[in-house]
């Protein structure tokens, strides 16, 4: 005979019950955890040293074990992924056109499973074929679906989690004997599958917690992380007077703000001790770094990984021992300097490429010798076989996970086997498949599974609403109690007809469903604990909010925040900075990267020296075809190729001009084919089809061939070389420039020209601070050892010039500045031109001079201040944050200021 849930409201009663060995069926496996612990602590503290287990259960584990004790026909229960390998063959074999993917089909067979789920938990009568007649559309889709579910069920004597109460009802209504009484734990909302079993089952009663009239308390707090802040805060002042309290803290996007929700309770949290707060939920074990290093590295014995995989894998130190990490961390350094990145390699191409001299050969001998094995077992095979191959190879490899170093990396391992069981699991029906799809089964089982390390039993518990059935607490804080959160509402399900879900009110049906169970589960929480306190952010990014009617209704009006509960200000950081006069000098001898170096040092002193002297490089993702830097390098060189002079080349304008125009761009591709054949790198040409790099042949003689039509309209002039070596010594800094050309003009002077095929501006070059000074170096200290006995000297008025050629579909032209731009470039340029108003005087270049002997005097003393010069856009170029530590909020702020300062400066100033 059933009773009603709410008959036993003592708080001490469940206690007792338990005790006295009787039986509880809690809501979910955490609940009972939760129960456990209490039931124990409570024994502990009535000085027992010693006292019986309790007969305590999960409803899953309940239904399943009564199931079982009465399974006689020995019929299999499907685990998840059984059931859905049989779902998802029931929907690929429809050939409908959405499922061809696989993904799609394992998406509508996930979809399939939750719908037969509230179909055998709300209304099993639906589940006669007869009585889902009128169901069309995606319903009728799912209802031919599960009528074949159901014969192959009854085929193969296989059962889904789904029908066990309903078969244990039909079985335990058959047994003449009573069954012992039992009590309920922790249900917010008691689904009619499990009231009419627990009806059969005979005696039942749900225990409610004792009711408490709470002190409730309702917060507007400005945004989600203040609110974040004020509940660790408050969680801190509960603990520190009374260490004893037990609180629950109350959270819907757990999942998506767990990083958040750790730094606030980490900020009050005591340094050094162990944090005072434990998540209900885990995080799925595929972002585990222990199971995501063991599989790339099973996935990269047959298949490719992306150059962020492979990063993370190397820096995990988990794909091989601690020298071997290091050196193959190493490896994937020396690659890209050697501009032999790629987006994704396979493990052939990483171990023929990677240098001999960075490369752990041992390690790399142990991959081979494991793509072998896997290589020599059969095709495919079943799953279960694949699952005890799985951890040998791993072995093979020296995953380091293979032998697990402390309590939490044991706990990680026997997770990971889960995985690995629930995957060779799918050979339940002697299927075979191949090494890929059970790789995909594995990664999809290790998905599903939630890791979380053994409950410390933490004073600080956090879960989400209905998670926290169950918890015992002494006070509690909901967040996030907000108009669109609370009550929390979501779709209906698409396979189910609307009007089913409506009658047989299954979740999210109607408002009014949802409004009823988010009251119970608050009306719970505040019956559960002395003092209940709830809030909202009331804004959310852009978008104010406003607070939920639900808690307004049951806990009042919203209020602000008293002032005893505003956190106080971030503590200051424990590294401080200080003002560091200190300097080393430079003493590496040749300084490598010059011009670049002097630029770094003007734009902000610490990017010179920690690019020049600490060897630190900002990186670029891998692209799949040729990157930016490609590009330009071969456009430079078949620049280099044309003026290199004869027999293949050309050497002055009337070379060019003797080019008919209808001939020009044959001669340009002949110039593109050449450096093309030997400067493609070989991961492009492996990579991308044969079309790509002769539309890249196309757009460069395009180009070039534009740019020549340009130079044929300039004054005479002579290139007098290109890609010239220049090696000179500033302030007692010597370096090497690389000059891409130099014409000599019409009047004797010397032009220095830069092809950029990107965004240029000789506004660059602007002193007091410019922001380059690459040109201006190559123009007055570059030119000077190439050709000393021609060199102008300085003193006397400005000659020659300095320009960037802009090599841009559209846009060709000469940027920079030019002594004389009429007489010597162009005679048909307008006054309005930027040639001609900002002409190159002797002023500037002397000014230059002394700025470029400034930074490297600068350089080689060992001033290294973080100092950009243009802060944020300087730094937003630099790619060195996580080393100068600009983003800091101290650092931040001081520049922000400085900045600020500066545009003030610059208005009053009228500009
Ligand atoms: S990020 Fe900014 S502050 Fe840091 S080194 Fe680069 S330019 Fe300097």
């Amino acid at each position: 005979m059933g009773t009603q849930p709410g008959a036993s409201r003592d708080a001490t009663s469940l206690d007792a019950w338990l005790r006295e060995g009787g039986l509880v069926v809690a809501s979910s496996d955490r609940a009972a955890r939760a129960l456990l612990a209490e039931f124990h602590r409570r024994r502990r503290a009535e000085g027992l040293s010693a006292w019986r287990a309790p007969k305590l259960a999960d409803w899953k584990t309940f239904a399943r074990t009564a199931w079982e004790e009465r399974n006689t026909e020995g019929r299999l229960l499907l685990n998840k992924v059984q059931e859905l390998a049989i779902w998802s063959e029931i929907v690929r074999s429809e050939q409908h056109l959405p499922t061809a993917l696989p993904a799609s089909v394992r998406r509508l067979a996930a979809m399939a499973m939750e719908a037969h789920d509230l179909v055998c938990s709300y209304a099993p009568r639906l589940l006669r074929d007869e009585a889902r007649a009128g169901w069309d559309q995606d319903a009728g889709a799912f209802s031919g679906w599960l009528s074949d579910f159901s014969k192959e069920c009854r085929k193969s004597g296989l059962t889904s989690f789904s029908r066990v109460p309903l078969e244990l009802i039909a079985k335990i209504r058959e047994e003449p004997t009573q069954r012992e009484p039992v009590r309920l734990a922790g249900f917010d909302r008691i689904l009619p599958v499990q009231r009419e079993l627990f009806d059969a089952w005979g005696e039942w009663q749900a225990f409610e917690p004792e009711t408490l009239e709470s002190e409730r308390h309702f917060y507007s707090i400005p945004d989600g992380q203040t609110e974040l802040e004020t509940c660790a805060y408050w969680c801190q002042r509960q603990l520190a007077v009374h260490p004893d309290r037990r609180i629950l803290v109350i959270t819907q996007d757990q999942a998506q703000r767990r990083g958040e929700i750790e730094r606030a309770f980490l900020r009050f949290g005591i340094p050094g001790q162990i944090p005072g707060f434990e998540f209900s939920l885990g995080v799925p074990l595929t972002q585990i770094p222990f199971v995501r290093s063991a599989l790339l590295l099973l996935r990269w014995l047959h298949a490719p990984l992306s150059e962020t995989e492979l990063d993370w894998l190397f820096a995990s130190g988990l794909a091989a021992n601690h020298d071997e990490s290091s050196a193959l961390q190493l490896s994937m350094r020396t690659l890209r300097a050697r501009d032999l990145q790629r987006p994704r390699w396979e493990l052939d191409s990483f171990l023929n490429l990677a240098p001999a001299s960075t490369l752990p050969q041992e390690w790399a001998r142990r991959m081979i010798s494991a793509q072998r094995s896997l290589k020599e077992q059969p095709h495919i095979q079943s799953p279960i076989g694949w699952a005890d191959k799985a951890p040998i190879l791993l072995t093979s490899i020296g995953w380091r996970g293979a032998a697990p170093q402390n309590s939490i990396e044991f706990q990680e391992q026997r997770r990971w086997m889960q995985a690995v069981d629930t995957a060779g699991s799918l050979g339940f029906d002697a299927r075979r498949i191949p090494w890929t799809e059970f790789l995909s089964e594995l990664e999809h089982a290790a998905g599903e599974i939630l890791f979380a390390p053994q409950s410390v039993d933490a004073p600080i518990q956090i879960a989400g609403p209905a998670e926290s059935a169950g918890l015992t607490t002494d006070a509690i804080w909901f967040l996030g109690a907000d108009e669109e959160s609370w009550p929390s509402v979501a779709s209906t399900h698409p396979f189910l007809p609307l009007h089913v879900q409506r009658e047989y009110a299954m979740p999210h049906a109607s408002h009014l469903v949802d409004w009823e169970f988010s009251k119970a589960i608050t009306t719970r929480l505040l019956s559960s604990a002395a003092a209940v306190y709830f809030s909202y952010p009331a804004q959310k990014g852009d978008v104010e909010t406003r607070p939920s009617r639900l808690i307004s209704q049951l806990a009042g009006q919203a209020g602000p925040l008293p002032h005893d509960l505003v956190t106080p200000a971030h503590n200051k950081p424990s590294a401080y900075a200080v003002e560091d006069y200190t300097t080393k000098a430079y003493s590496g001898g040749h300084l490598q990267g010059g011009s670049s170096v002097l630029s770094s040092q003007s734009q902000c002193p610490f990017k010179a020296f920690a690019t020049a002297r600490l060897g630190a490089r900002g990186w670029d993702p891998a692209e799949n075809g040729l990157n930016a830097k490609q590009r330009g390098q071969m456009l430079h060189d078949v620049l280099h190729s044309i003026w290199m002079g004869r027999p293949k080349g050309i050497k002055t304008h009337g070379d060019l001009l003797a080019i008919g125009d209808d001939d020009l761009s044959k001669f340009v591709r002949k110039h593109v084919k050449a450096v093309m054949q030997s400067s493609v790198p070989v991961q492009v040409r492996e990579q991308m089809p044969a079309l790509y790099l002769e539309l890249e042949e196309s757009r460069l003689t395009r180009l070039i061939t534009e740019w020549l039509h340009f130079e044929k309209t300039r004054i005479a002039f002579t290139v007098e070389t290109t890609e010239a070596k220049s090696p000179v010594t500033i302030a007692g800094l010597s370096m090497n420039l690389r000059l891409d050309r130099v014409d000599r003009l019409h009047d004797g002077s010397q032009l220095v020209v830069d092809y950029k095929t990107g965004t240029v501006d000789p506004k660059a070059w602007d002193l007091p601070r410019p922001d380059d000074v690459q040109l201006p170096l190559y123009k007055l200290f570059g030119l000077a050892p190439l050709q000393p006995s021609l060199f102008e000297s300085y003193g006397g008025p400005a000659s020659g010039g300095l320009v960037f050629a802009r090599v841009r579909t559209g846009d060709t032209c000469f940027a920079g500045r030019v002594a004389d731009a009429k007489g010597t470039i162009d005679p048909g340029l307008s006054g309005n031109s930027s040639l001609v108003k900002r002409r190159l005087t002797a002023t500037e270049e002397s000014a230059w001079k002394e700025y470029i002997e400034g930074l490297a005097e600068d350089f080689v003393r060992g001033r290294a201040e973080v100092d950009p010069r243009d802060y944020p856009k300087t730094c937003e170029r630099c790619g060195l944050q996580a080393v100068c530590r600009i983003q800091e909020p101290e650092n931040r702020e001081r520049f922000e200021q400085q900045d600020d300062e500066q545009d003030g400066e610059n208005f009053d100033a009228g500009e």
